[in-house]
């Protein structure tokens, strides 16, 4: 990596340098020790050239959530980045660095990559330790690559994988080195019919997707058309499940530890409730309200359990249909970026922009996003391939492949 200039989300640890999750809460807050991601990268020479900024806590899908403001997309100013690691995709995008690293907990690394046209990988739950991110949903946090090549998307993986001590969910293998994997002359994919055929779907980017389909089949590769009646029970129930994670997590940020603590407090009580009135923004604080009440007594039964059951049932849908199949094969999202302030003031339609991606995440399954090229307007489209958790070999050879096949 020597030489390589590479930009961190705002929520990953680099010891004596500030990290803030782009909330105010941190501000002023410089980590006391670095993420064992970038420590890896830091061994190979590579350069951390700055922070990038993203959604509060990684909350959100447009970058619009963020106490220094909102981040553009260089393709059309007018519109979102995608989120959450919106300002690590723009900066590949525009040439401001190599590569960059981002966290995606349920679409917020693949989503802006297909925003703006580069790749983007969220790799295995566990492939790269979580020591050193700043904890949005823990069971669903994962560390991953922007790049312009597979090549850089490879690499970064793997140096940045591999167990670690200090992260007991780390997958508990050495680190990938080889991408040689033994690839089949045909492969079969995954094609869910509610995704093609949901409402939702932007003419251009079904059209995109199904012309990707067609060439796939004239190469002789197969495709297999799957039922998944659940695709609709995704967003809410990722949404009850790291919203409870969310609240839990983000307990620690009350004043006395880090960063912000309010200067209008005059006891223990107060402190506490000034500084995360003051430290949160609305999106955070509408996730801490939805996590709580659904981790309540009254409610756990009703809400978090019932999601943690959806969540199974999507997992052993998943592997069976992977079981199948080499690769699932989606849009990344439902349309190319929309315009700033669009979804802003309706949180439901915000969180429906990750129709497509929280699968991966309530799975755990490694997934990808691809350029596929541009609507007639100019802006970026993205496919996305999703393949068995801890199949990063394999995704990156089929990922070559469509690559292959889109040029
Ligand atoms: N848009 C999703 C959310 O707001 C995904 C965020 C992420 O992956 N960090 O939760």
């Amino acid at each position: 990596m020597a030489g390589a200039v590479i930009a961190l989300k705002d929520n990953m640890s680099f010891k004596g340098h500030k990290v803030s999750a782009s909330s105010k809460i941190l501000e002023g807050f410089e980590a006391l020790y670095t993420a064992t991601a970038l420590e890896r990268l830091e061994a190979e020479d590579a350069i951390f050239i700055g922070r990038t900024n993203c959604d509060e806590f990684a909350m959100g899908a447009s970058n619009e959530n963020s106490a220094y403001g909102a981040v553009k997309n260089p393709f059309d100013e007018s519109r979102v980045p995608g989120g959450s690691s919106g300002g690590s995709a723009v900066a590949v995008a525009a040439n401001m660095c190599h590569c960059s690293l981002g966290s995606d907990t349920g679409g917020s690394i693949r989503q802006p990559a297909a925003f703006n046209g580069i790749y983007g990988l969220k790799p295995t739950y566990g492939r790269i330790s979580r020591w050193g991110l700043l904890a949005y949903a823990s069971s669903f946090d994962q560390i991953g690559p922007f790049a312009h090549s597979l090549e850089d998307i490879a690499l970064l993986t793997q140096i940045m994988s591999g167990k670690d001590a200090h992260d007991a969910t780390a997958i508990q293998e050495p680190s990938l080195n080889s991408w040689e994997s033994s690839s089949k002359e045909k492969q079969r994919f995954a094609v869910m019919k509610q995704a093609v055929e949901h409402p939702g779907l932007d003419e251009e980017v079904r059209a995109s997707f199904n012309a990707l389909l067609s060439k796939l089949e004239s190469q002789g590769h197969i495709i297999e058309w799957v039922d998944f009646p659940l695709l609709d029970q995704m967003v809410p129930a990722y949404y009850v499940l790291t919203t409870a994670e969310a609240s839990s997590n983000l307990s620690r940020y009350s004043g006395m530890m880090y960063g912000y603590r309010s200067n209008n407090a005059s006891d223990l009580e107060s402190t506490y409730t000034l500084s995360r009135t003051e430290g949160f923004g609305p999106e955070v604080k509408r996730r801490i309200m939805l996590g709580t009440f659904v981790l309540s007594s009254d409610q756990y039964d009703a809400y978090y359990e019932q999601a943690l059951k959806v969540r199974r049932v999507i997992q052993n849908q998943t592997d069976e249909i992977l079981s199948r199949n080499d690769a699932m094969l989606l849009p990344t999202t439902s349309t190319p970026a929309f315009k700033l302030g669009e979804k802003s003031k309706d949180p439901v339609s915000m969180y429906l922009a990750d129709l497509f991606t929280v699968q991966a995440n309530l799975a755990g399954n490694p997934a990808i996003s691809i350029p596929a090229g541009f609507t007639q307007g100019g802006l970026p489209i993205g496919v996305q391939l999703m393949t068995p958790r801890k199949s990063e070999i394999d995704l990156y050879d089929l990922s070559k492949l469509i690559e292959r096949t889109l040029s």
